[in-house]
């Protein structure tokens, strides 16, 4: 454990600006003085914080339970254990309450500030930079990060920057890289001898061409089974299955909504590999099986001798997909139900409760993009989120090889790894706030 004069920041995310923040607090609290720096390669810091959840910020997801919580990151689940019993969503909520910044939760458990806009969440990070004078450089890309030892001393950092050095000083005891997910940031790992695991996009929809949703983009379910096929064994692991429930949304070029960004989530190196081809077989009755749904059929025949089939129909979906159904079925949807025969109602339960439609790419989503990937999981000490081969080098957020479903839990990540490792470089590693 490390107490460093000088930290420098790379990256000035999320990640980057809560770790700066947690150190020069803590500093505070020891009545030590630290020269910290943050360093952003662009002229705008906290660039996804402000585009975040819809320009409302999506900061954590209202779970308190720590080893459920992680189960929503399809990396980095065990790893980020350890961390988040230190520093958790509640710590996070009591963070922002401390800062005068209220989280409240909605009902699918996403928290936002109670302003709902995310500026709330950059006026406090600047309010908080500001007080404790972190020194922030945009337009600063560091290009090269080298370990020195000037005379035999104290090993630092020394930081090549675009802009060349600034203030006349540019080395530092401690480093933390939190450079999301560019490739430049991955090359600063690289060089100082980490390893970077395979890169790919997680949260995306999938793209669909089928009659059966073709011109029905809005319509949504609010519960769909979801079992994505994919060709052969891929993937190190050979899994070529992925299941889901959840709400599916129809859209102009196929499927999203949460239960597609999770698939997508948990399935994001495999379907890579398959270049984003394979078979999405869904039940649009949710939890109903093929027995079910005749007998539901039948009893809707039953009831409804006299109605027209384009008028009666199961109450969970909406009428314009059934009418599609109809239509995919070959089945006229002016029959009275009266006179649908057995064959006909199978074929309706075959099609709702296993429509078979194939993927034949996938498409980003407009308020959440994440990708999978990054500095090898095993390299770091999860206790203080230092380099395990380079110590005083730190890492935290996007730039690990750690990934959430939506729902606050990317930001959380950048929290809770942010927090631990502004503990160690500041030489306290126990307790929570
Ligand atoms: C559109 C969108 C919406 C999102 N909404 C949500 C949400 O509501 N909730 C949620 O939990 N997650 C959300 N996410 C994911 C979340 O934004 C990220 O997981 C999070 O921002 C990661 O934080 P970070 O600090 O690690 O990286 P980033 O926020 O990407 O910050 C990294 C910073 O480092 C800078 N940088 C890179 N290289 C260098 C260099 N060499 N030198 C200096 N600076 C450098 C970059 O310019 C950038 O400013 C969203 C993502 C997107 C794209």
């Amino acid at each position: 454990m490390s107490l460093n004069n000088s930290i420098a920041v790379i990256g000035g995310g999320a990640a980057g600006f809560f770790s700066a923040i947690c150190a020069a607090q803590l500093a505070l609290q020891k009545g030590f003085s630290v020269d910290i720096q943050i360093f952003e390669a662009s002229d705008q810091v906290l660039k996804k914080v402000r585009i975040s959840g819809g320009g409302r910020c999506n900061v954590t997801h209202h779970c308190f339970d720590v080893k459920m919580f992680c189960k929503n990151y399809p990396r980095g689940s065990r790893e980020l254990l350890s961390p988040m019993q230190r520093f958790q969503a509640s710590d996070t909520v009591e963070w922002f309450k401390n800062a005068g910044v209220q989280l409240v939760a909605e009902a699918d458990g996403r928290m936002f500030p109670d302003t709902n806009s995310s500026e709330t969440i950059i006026d406090c990070f600047f309010n908080l930079i500001e007080k404790h004078n972190i020194k922030l450089n945009t337009n600063c890309p560091v290009k090269a990060i080298e370990v020195v030892s000037p005379n035999g001393s104290q090993k630092k950092f020394k930081l090549t920057t675009g802009k060349g050095p600034f203030d006349g000083k540019n080395t530092a005891d401690a480093v933390l890289v939190a450079t999301g997910s560019v490739a430049g940031g991955y090359r600063l790992a690289e060089s100082l001898g980490h390893s970077i695991t395979e890169r790919a996009p997680s949260l995306f929809s999938f793209i669909i061409q089928d009659d059966l949703i073709a011109g029905l983009e809005g319509l949504s379910f609010k519960d769909a089974s979801l079992k994505l096929t994919l060709p052969g064994k891929v993937g190190k692991t050979g899994k070529n299955i992925f299941k889901q429930r959840g709400p599916v949304l129809i859209t102009h070029w196929g499927l999203s909504g949460p239960a597609i960004l999770k698939l997508s989530a948990w399935a994001a190196r495999e379907m890579k590999q398959s270049a984003y081809t394979g078979t999405l077989t869904i039940n649009w009755m949710g939890a109903e099986n093929s027995n079910e749904v005749e007998s539901r059929l039948n009893k809707m025949k039953s009831a409804n001798l006299k109605s027209y089939l384009k008028n009666v129909y199961p109450d969970t979906l909406p009428k314009r997909f059934w009418l599609s159904l109809l239509d995919k079925c070959s089945i006229d949807q002016d029959k009275q139900w009266a006179q649908i025969s057995k064959k006909e109602v199978a074929q309706l339960c075959n099609v709702l409760v296993a429509s078979q439609l194939n993927i034949s790419g996938q498409n980003r989503f407009k308020d959440e993009f994440v990708e999978c990937g990054g500095v090898a999981l095993r390299e770091i000490d999860f206790k203080s989120m230092e380099s395990k081969i380079c110590p005083g080098l730190y890492f935290a957020g996007e730039i690990l090889d750690v990934d959430g479903i939506t729902g606050g839990f990317n930001f959380q990540n950048a929290w809770t790894t942010g927090w631990v490792a502004a503990q160690h470089m500041m030489g306290s590693n126990s307790g929570t706030t």
